[in-house]
């Protein structure tokens, strides 16, 4: 992570429904948000195809009542995963867009494009978003922007995090680093607040908790005064935010519409469908703020009209698992860092959704009634963070007050299957998430046959099917000893840069192989 390179470096904040992108002025020693062609600091992380272009961002979002099939939104939920996973499954009932199996298992979107059907793999389409947002920093700065940090929900495992970084290549970028958002919220938080004359501790402990369009954060976290930030654990959930609580309200208008209309169904209706979407979004937002809120269309269904009005009590009742998961979550983060609630010196709450009054009162009732920082501005605050880390990365932080020095965790589960007579079926973890790395750890196979496969997994399930695969090798022409069986030392070794090293050896031999995997 100490490298430096060499041309203008952004921060961009890749989200389930906005993005936005940020620079560190070392000039003017702070952080600017780059505005968009529309002058708004954020920008719809939204695609759509027509007949002759293709429209990304704010004019995309504009048009999708009218073009629902063909708009594409959400990719972030789509990237990295299985075209086979339940949630993919689940989320597909709600977009107008049409998704279908495509290569090795993965998603693909299936639009029409200038009059012809296409088909874009999520990598594809979230570097369509990534290189408006190069090209808007462009634009605003004049000259070419060459590299990127771009930010990832925590608990992005392996898959999600290298087809993000696929698509940063495919826009055109040199992705510096993938860094964690509540990491880099904190980020932003520490240069935010390393100065400040009350702070009186040498190390804070700050718990961020992010929850945003498509995904939820949770990060614990140690700022020391000189600096240093040290994640303690990271959990979250990577389908669980805002959207969800737009489909709540989205299925309740449904069958709403259902009961007022003897049994009418609008699901098979994508117009309608989007538009509602569109509506039931406003509702959310404006509940942050009043205690009622309206939603009317005119023509919804079949010539339809749709009206009705939604309380903030009954959309709190309609997302109360929601919001009850993100405290469980909050809770088990505290408990993988070690840490008490009383032992946090300061909440942090970003994201859209954390405007939420619930979900504020919840938070701040966990916390036995402490006031929440709600300063970090939510929408720039993990953009901010990803450009500060991009300027140190490309040797553009002279001016830094404070140098950030960065210490992070594991997100997911490091682990080995190993295959006796072709058969492999549960995996065991070597390392387990929330390990802070560099981190480095043994283990002692006994194998009573001449070879061994070893294959190395992410994830947190028992079963591997579940999990991610991240590579294997082979131990051939084993010795075995007078028991019958031989003893194999597979040592897992990550470094700060999150390349694992994966070595077997077998002792009485020392024969040896390893492999390595880039990007944990
Ligand atoms: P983010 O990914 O952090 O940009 O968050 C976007 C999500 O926050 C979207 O689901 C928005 O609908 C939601 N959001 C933005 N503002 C509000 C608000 N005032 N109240 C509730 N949700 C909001």
């Amino acid at each position: 992570m100490s490298k430096k390179v060499k041309g203008t470096a952004i921060g961009i904040d890749l989200g389930t429904t906005y993005s936005c992108a940020a620079i560190w002025l070392s000039r003017k020693k702070r952080v600017e948000i780059i505005p968009n062609e529309q002058g708004n600091r954020i920008t719809p992380s939204c695609l759509a195809f027509n007949d002759s272009e293709l429209l990304v961002g704010e004019n995309a979002k504009n048009q999708i009542a009218r073009n629902p099939a063909n708009t594409v939104f959400d990719v972030k939920r789509l990237i990295g995963n299985r075209f086979s996973d339940p949630q993919v499954q689940n989320d597909m009932k709600m977009w107008p867009f049409k998704v279908m199996k495509g290569d090795s298992e993965k998603p693909s979107v299936v639009v029409e494009f200038k009059g012809e059907e296409k088909k874009f793999a999520p990598e594809e389409l979230s570097a369509m978003v990534l290189k408006k947002m190069k090209e808007t920093a462009e634009l605003f700065l004049g000259k070419e922007v060459k590299n990127a940090v771009i930010t990832v929900p925590a608990y992005f495992n392996n898959q999600q995090r290298e087809e993000t970084k696929e698509a940063g290549t495919r826009a055109g970028l040199n992705v510096l680093h993938l860094l964690n958002e509540p990491t880099a919220a904190a980020i932003a938080y520490g240069v935010d607040n390393l100065s400040d004359e009350n702070w009186n501790k040498d190390k804070k402990t700050v718990l961020v908790f992010d929850l945003g369009g498509g995904t939820f954060d949770v990060s614990l976290l140690t700022i020391s005064k000189k600096g240093v930030i040290e994640v303690k654990a990271v959990g979250g959930d990577t389908h669980l935010g805002g959207e969800d609580f737009d489909t709540s309200l989205i299925n309740y208008c449904i069958n709403e519409f259902k009961k007022k209309n003897t049994g009418v169904d609008i699901r098979g209706n994508p117009r309608a469908l989007g538009r509602l979407k569109v509506a039931c979004e406003k509702a959310k937002r404006d509940l942050s703020s009043t205690i009622f809120a309206p939603i009317e269309i005119d023509c919804l269904h079949e010539g339809i009209d749709f009206s009705t009005k939604i309380s903030r009590a009954k959309f709190e009742e309609l997302n109360a698992t929601y919001f009850d998961k993100c405290i469980q979550l909050l809770e088990e983060c505290l408990r993988d860092g070690n840490m008490k609630k009383k032992d946090v010196d300061e909440v942090v709450v970003v994201g859209g959704s954390s405007r939420i009054p619930k979900i504020q009162r919840m938070v701040e009732e966990f916390f036995d009634g402490k006031t929440l920082c709600r300063s970090l501005n939510g929408d720039k605050a993990v953009a901010s963070g990803a450009a500060i880390l991009a300027a140190r990365l490309s040797g553009n932080d002279d001016d830094m007050k404070n140098d950030v020095v960065l210490l992070d965790v594991i997100p997911c589960s490091l682990g080995i299957s190993v295959k006796v007579n072709g058969v492999s079926g549960n995996m065991d973890i070597i390392i387990p998430k929330n390990r802070s790395i560099p981190t480095s750890k043994k283990i002692t196979l006994l194998v009573n046959q001449t070879r061994v496969d070893i294959i190395v997994y992410q994830g947190e399930n028992a079963k591997v099917m579940d999990n991610i695969l991240l590579g294997e090798f082979e131990l051939t022409g084993l010795t075995l000893g007078p028991d019958r069986k031989s003893k194999i030392e597979v040592c897992f070794s990550l470094d700060t840069n999150g390349i694992l090293l994966v070595s077997a050896e077998e002792i009485s031999t020392r024969q040896r192989k390893s492999i390595t995997i880039t990007k944990i």
